[in-house]
């Protein structure tokens, strides 16, 4: 493979000589900036009754209110906004069962958002909802009214799994929203919560592989924690339900990433959003401050060690794009024992000013 004349220092070795070949690569992550979401909390409402895990008022920091509450206030907040010349933003419907809630409950806060749109204050509208709450004519009319993606808290496709989760549903109900979702015109959205009870992490590559094979554009990764107040708090302190550890979870998200990147799924999350009153109300779980770019950092790791096992031999060095300076030996350095491992020294890894990757072999 010809050199790249802008990757000087990997183009010579202490000889002056050109290395035999290198490896040019690309980050698979799929391009796209995250809009600025206007979260809009509807605390439980549409929910058929309590999942095991949840703690919606904990996790978004927001009590159950009336519908006709959260309306006029989401009205008035907008309505100041534009006042103050901000947004624009995508409006986002989470918190309990959008597809669900009451007539003429969807209509309305559709009507708001259509009204904003209007305005050029909202751009697109979201919302969260159940597998089992999508009826397709309800879905179309739905998107008619200006809905433009449909987040499905599907969890897991493990039929025990979601039993034992409280769910209600089985994965079947989750492969039909999934299908009947874009079939209305809709973006799809799918929200897994890896580490519920009986959850493996094998279950988890399975979970990953299916949830590539539906195609959404984005996907959420809640890895699932005890909150106080759950069900799932009291099979914890009964001793029949564990948490997985940090480092497992770091371990199976990480292999996660990959395969929906190059599936072109943007992972729109990992882990829960902090919220005021959530962290002193976690009894156990895996969290980190940082787990979203610790993640990050193991996948890329694993993609740059597929790179030099395929180089079949111990590299010369690595130019890897600037934009990954931060990330690349993960938080607190933790990662770079594992590159040395690799034969990538700290000193043989250079950030670059340019999008691809290059693995330089080993001179000649
Ligand atoms: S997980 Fe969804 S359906 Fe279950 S209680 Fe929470 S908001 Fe309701």
């Amino acid at each position: 493979m010809a050199l790249a004349p802008t990757w000087p220092f990997l183009c010579q070795n202490v000889t002056g000589k050109a290395p035999s070949q290198g490896r040019f690569f690309r980050h698979p992550e799929p391009d796209g900036r995250p809009a600025r979401v206007w979260p809009v909390f509807l605390t439980y409402q549409g929910c058929p009754g309590r999942c095991v895990f949840c703690a919606q008022p904990l996790q978004t920091a927001t009590a159950p209110a009336p519908l006709g509450a959260t309306l006029a206030a989401l009205e008035n907040d907008l309505d100041a906004a534009a006042r103050d010349g901000r947004g624009p933003y995508e409006l986002a419907f989470y918190g309990g069962v959008f597809t669900a809630l009451p007539e003429p409950w969807p209509e309305r806060f559709l009507a708001t958002a259509r009204r904003w749109s209007q305005a050029g204050l909202i751009t697109r509208v979201r919302c969260s909802t159940r597998p089992d709450a999508c009826d397709p004519t309800v879905l179309c009319n739905l998107a008619e009214q200006g809905l433009g993606m449909v987040e499905i808290g599907a969890q897991t496709f493990d039929d025990a799994v979601l039993a034992a989760s409280g769910r209600g549903h089985d994965a079947a109900a989750i492969r039909r929203a999934a299908r009947d979702i874009p079939a209305a015109g809709l973006e799809l959205g799918l929200q897994l919560l890896p580490g519920l009870p009986g959850h493996t992490p094998q279950g988890l590559d399975r979970d990953i592989a299916e949830t590539c094979s539906l195609a959404p554009q984005i996907v959420r990764l809640y890895p699932c924690q005890v909150i106080e107040g759950t069900p799932l708090a009291a099979l914890f302190r009964a001793g029949t339900y564990r948490p997985w550890d940090l480092e497992t979870t770091l371990d199976a998200l990480a292999r996660a990433m990959l395969p929906l990147w190059r599936a072109g799924i943007r992972v729109a999350r990992v882990g829960l959003a902090p919220q005021p009153g959530l962290e002193p109300a976690i009894l156990a779980g895996p969290r980190h401050p940082a787990l979203g770019s610790r993640v990050r950092a193991r996948a890329l790791l694993a993609l740059v060690a597929a790179q030099v096992a395929a180089l079949g031999h111990r590299p010369a060095g690595l130019a890897a794009p600037r934009r990954f300076a931060g990330e690349f030996f993960g938080h607190a350095r933790e990662l770079a024992d594992a590159y040395a491992g690799l034969g990538l020294p700290r000193q043989s890894v250079r950030f670059v000013g340019r999008e691809d990757f290059y693995l330089a072999a080993q001179p000649v």
